[in-house]
C-alpha cells in the first residue's frame, strides 16, 4: 500500500519542480535566519539568488558534523525556541553530542514519513507493532512510535533492553511487526531460543530494521531465525530521524528516499565532487521542508549509491542501496579500504559460525594487523573435540576474507556467547593503532 499516493508517485518532472521550489525557499531561509549559513555562503561566494536550478546546489558549501558540534547546542536552529516542541540528540561517541529540534510541523512531517515507511512494509491499522528502538534522546523510538500511531496501528512502546521481557511480550501480545536494530533482532532470536521459545512460531510477519549497517546475509539470517520478512530502513537524527528512506515490500532492493522532503547527492568523499547517479560514494542530504533545523548539503559519512531505475511498487522516488559502511569508520588495512560490513558478509555466509564478531585492528612493527574474533555455533563447538575441525574452519575464514577483500586477517574462533552483545548500535571495531 502507498500511504501518500499523490506525493509518493509524483512524475519525476513534477517532483523536480516541487524540489526546486522548496530548495529555493530553504536556501533563502537559512541565509537570513542562521548566522552559520550566512557566513558559509558568503565565504563560498554564493547567494540564495544563485540557485536557479537543482544543479546549482553543488555550488553551495557542505555542512559537516564538525559544524554541528561547533554550534552546540542550538546555534543552527532557524526558529526561536518558542516554536520548538521537541529536542533530540545523537550520542556523542567522540566529543559533544549533536542536538536537533523540531517544530510541530516538523513532527507532523516526520510522523507522516514514518507512516509511509510502515505502509511500504505492508502494514495497516490492523497491525500491532513491537517498537524496540530506544525511546529518549535517540530518534529511533519516538520517530517510529509517532509513525505507527499516524498509520493507526497498535504500537507497543517496549524500547530497547530487558530482552527476556520482550520475548514474553512477543509471545503474549502477538505483534505482527517489529522495529529494532538488526543486531538486536539476532540477539532476541538467540535469547528466545535459549529460553526454549520457538521464535519462528511468533505472529511476526515483517521486521523493520535499521540504525546500523547490515548485510544481505544478515537479512537471510534474521528472516530464518524469526520467520518474517526483513526490511531495511534508513535515517539519521541530523536529517530527521528514521524514515528518510525505506525499502518497499514489493521491490526489496534499495530504500525509497522521501524526495519530496529531502534532496540527495552522492559525492566522492575525498574530493567533494558530485558523482553521477548509480556510482558509489558518500551520501549528502539537503532538507527542503524542515523548519526548525534545516541543513544544506549535510555530509552523512554514509557510503552507498543511488538507484534511479523505476521500482515495481509504483513509487517514483529514487532508491538508495543499503549502507556499505561509513567513510569515517572505513578501515584502511595496509592500504586496502575495508568496511566491517564486508567482513560480516563473509562471516555470515559460512556454516558453523554465528554472526557475532569483533574486529581488532593494530599496528605491529609498522604493519597493520586485523584480527577477526568470531563465535562458533553451539553445534560446531560441541562436535569440535577434534582441534582439527576448528583449525580447518579458521583456515577457511582466512581464505575467504583474503579472496573477497584482499586482506590477510588473523582469525580467532571463540566460544558461543562469549563476545559482547549490543542492545543498541553495535560497536564491532577496536582500532588500537597509534599513528
Ligand atoms: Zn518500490
Amino acid at each position: 500500500m502507498i500511504y501518500n499516493e499523490e506525493f509518493e508517485t509524483l512524475p519525476r518532472e513534477a517532483l523536480e519542480a516541487l524540489q526546486l521550489k522548496r530548495l529555493k525557499q530553504v536556501v533563502q531561509r537559512v541565509y537570513y535566519t542562521v548566522g552559520f549559513y550566512r557566513r558559509a555562503f558568503d565565504q563560498a561566494g554564493v547567494q540564495p539568488e544563485n540557485l536557479k536550478t537543482l544543479d546549482d546546489l553543488k555550488r553551495f558549501p557542505f555542512t559537516g558534523k564538525q559544524d554541528l558540534r561547533e554550534n552546540y547546542p542550538f546555534g543552527l536552529f532557524a526558529v526561536p525556541m518558542s516554536s520548538i516542541v521537541r529536542l533530540h540528540a545523537s550520542s556523542g561517541t567522540t566529543g559533544r553530542a549533536t542536538v536537533v529540534g523540531y517544530t510541530q510541523r516538523d513532527i507532523d512531517t516526520w510522523s507522516e514519513l514514518m507512516a509511509r515507511c510502515f505502509a511500504a512494509a505492508g502494514l495497516t491499522k490492523n497491525d500491532m507493532i513491537h517498537n524496540a528502538y530506544g525511546y529518549g534522546l535517540f530518534t529511533g523510538g519516538l520517530g517510529a512510535h509517532y509513525g505507527a500511531e499516524r498509520l493507526g496501528a497498535s504500537v507497543i512502546p517496549i524500547s530497547g533492553g530487558n530482552t527476556k521481557r520482550q520475548i514474553t511480550i512477543l509471545q503474549d501480545f502477538g505483534p505482527t511487526a517489529i522495529c529494532c536494530t538488526p543486531s538486536y533482532a539476532l540477539n532476541l532470536a538467540e535469547q528466545g531460543k535459549a529460553m526454549g521459545v520457538d521464535m519462528r512460531a511468533l505472529k511476526l510477519r515483517v521486521g523493520i530494521f535499521g540504525a546500523e549497517p547490515w548485510s544481505e546475509e544478515m537479512r537471510r539470517e534474521i528472516e530464518s531465525a524469526l520467520n518474517l520478512t526483513a526490511l531495511n530502513i534508513y535515517g539519521l537524527s541530523e536529517i530527521m530521524g528514521p524514515g528518510v528512506s525505506m525499502e518497499c515490500l514489493e521491490g526489496r532492493q534499495g530504500m525509497h528516499i522521501a524526495e519530496d522532503h529531502f534532496l540527495v547527492e552522492t559525492i566522492n568523499p575525498d574530493t567533494g565532487e558530485v558523482l553521477p547517479p548509480g556510482e558509489t560514494g558518500e551520501l549528502v542530504f539537503t532538507t527542503i521542508t524542515k523548519e526548525a533545523f534545516p541543513l544544506v548539503r549535510y555530509r552523512t559519512r554514509d557510503i552507498s549509491r543511488l538507484i534511479p531505475e523505476p521500482c515495481r511498487c509504483g513509487r517514483t522516488h529514487h532508491r538508495m542501496d543499503r549502507i556499505m559502511g561509513r567513510s569515517d569508520d572505513m578501515l584502511i588495512i595496509r592500504g586496502v579500504n575495508v568496511f566491517p560490513s564486508q567482513i560480516e558478509a563473509v562471516l555470515v555466509g559460512i556454516e558453523g559460525i554465528e554472526p557475532h564478531y569483533q574486529l581488532i585492528v593494530d599496528r605491529i612493527d609498522n604493519l597493520d594487523t586485523i584480527e577477526v574474533q568470531v563465535e562458533v555455533s553451539d553445534e560446531l563447538f560441541s562436535n569440535a573435540d577434534e582441534v582439527k575441525v576448528l583449525q580447518n574452519m579458521e583456515r577457511r575464514i582466512v581464505k575467504d576474507i583474503k579472496d573477497y577483500l584482499g586482506i590477510s586477517a588473523k582469525v580467532k574462533l571463540v566460544e558461543p556467547k562469549s563476545l559482547q552483545r549490543f542492545e543498541g548500535k553495535a560497536t564491532r571495531v577496536q582500532d588500537k593503532r597509534r599513528i
